[in-house]
């Protein structure tokens, strides 16, 4: 039998019982000799744990396709019981709200998007209302059945207090109390934390971090959301305040464009969809031959997706502004590698959608620019979960705070 203690990681909540909650919602559908062996315990324990989580409620046996044995005894494996309630997701960058409702287990029912057509901050607020009160009355679903909103948030974020500190794009956001805004709106629990903490902890739990304890997580956005979520020992790395991770925010031109972070050059404003996509348009407008002057023609606008899409179908100008992206983003990793090593880096969001041509880039320049023993052995990969990543990284934040409630209460 594989070691499965080597293969699979778990989010850790604090205790045994909510460890054991937390590998049946990663790992699910999970059997109790396994978790058995994941947590050196006896098969009977486990199963006297797991009764009571059945008892509960907030855990189900079910079949797991090919499940009749030959004797004719039905193996079971477990899961998080969906029907045990609702739970809301948000994720808000700069461009919209999406709003996501999910089953106990975290799979998303519906999602609704609203784009933003203001940044002032009593509109912003008011989209995001809307957008929760909007997903509920669509889909008629009781509040009382509902468990929490999460909210994974642009910007800098206080998540010990529920305050949104600032949204870059926003001149009167400062110090939102967002958190208890939702709460006294809606009388059901809200966790606000930051976007890029939330897509590192949905990566985490439903992605590569299954079974990894240590890699970097990227996401490119949509908007101008560009950091790392830095996962050590199976945790996220919060850093003080929360902050660590702004990666966006390295200085690769010291004479580069201004950042809304106040300083030039940094990788943001260089390698990101948005500065790709103004690029592309000043080329455009400056009269060079491409493919994307038709786009802009019809559309009124460049999205990142039309260049690569101009530079898969060999434009000449997409390909040089994907590749000069991907050696930006490539040298920002290298320091990445050369301070952290980690073993495994995972790229997310927006960027992805120029596939290999970015990522080839992205390793080569890597290579040029770290120490060769510390990056030999490190993988580079695209991140396999789709684009609802920071809401159901939200999602998951109100689904581990009840499993650490009802492991608690079980022990009661
Ligand atoms: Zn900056």
């Amino acid at each position: 039998m594989e070691d499965l203690k080597r293969t699979h990681s778990i989010l850790k909540l604090g205790s045994n019982k909510a460890d054991i909650l937390s590998a049946i919602s990663q790992h699910a559908p999970i059997s109790r000799t396994k978790l058995a062996d994941l947590f050196s315990l006896s098969f009977t324990a486990v199963t006297h744990i797991v009764n009571e989580f059945i008892e509960l409620g907030v855990v189900k046996e079910v079949g797991n396709g090919h499940d009749i044995k030959p004797r004719g005894r039905r193996a079971s494996f477990l899961q998080l019981n969906e029907d045990y309630g609702y739970i809301i997701g948000l994720e808000v960058t700069d461009i919209r709200v999406k709003s996501a409702l999910a089953d106990f287990n975290g799979n998303i029912k519906a999602v609704k998007r609203i784009t933003f057509e203001s940044y002032n901050k009593e509109y912003l607020i008011d989209t995001i209302i809307k957008s929760i009160e909007s997903l509920i009355e669509e889909n008629s679903i009781s509040w009382e059945r509902v468990k929490g909103i999460g909210v994974g948030m642009h910007g800098l974020v206080d998540h010990d207090n529920g305050i949104s500190l600032t949204f870059p794009s926003s001149e009167d956001w400062e110090n939102v109390p967002l958190k208890s805004i939702i709460e006294d709106r809606f009388k059901v629990p809200v966790k606000l934390d930051a976007r890029l903490y939330v897509a590192t902890l949905a990566e985490l739990i439903y992605g590569e971090g299954k079974y990894n304890s240590d890699f970097v997580y990227f996401n490119s956005g949509p908007g101008s959301g560009f950091n790392i979520g830095i996962v050590f020992n199976g945790e996220i790395v919060r850093g003080k305040d929360g902050f660590a991770g702004q990666f966006g925010h390295l200085v690769l031109d010291p004479k580069g464009p201004r950042c809304f972070c106040g300083s030039r050059g940094c990788l943001v404003t260089l390698a990101s969809p948005l500065a790709i996509e103004k690029k592309a348009i000043e080329a455009v407008n400056e009269g060079i031959n491409t493919s994307l002057t038709a786009i802009y023609k019809e559309k009124g606008t460049i999205l990142f997706k039309d260049i690569a899409d101009s530079a898969l179908d060999g434009d000449k100008l997409s390909i040089n502004l994907i590749e000069e992206a991907g050696r930006y983003l490539g040298l920002g990793f290298s320091y990445v590698v050369n301070l952290l090593a980690p073993p495994l880096v995972v790229l997310a969001g927006s960027l992805n959608s120029a596939g290999d041509m970015l990522l080839d880039t992205i390793k080569r320049e890597i290579a040029l620019h770290s120490v060769p023993q510390v990056y030999r052995g490190t993988e580079i990969k695209f991140s396999s979960l789709e684009e609802d990543v920071a809401a159901r990284g939200a999602i998951a934040l109100i689904i581990r705070e009840h499993l650490k409630q009802i492991a608690e209460i079980g022990q009661a």
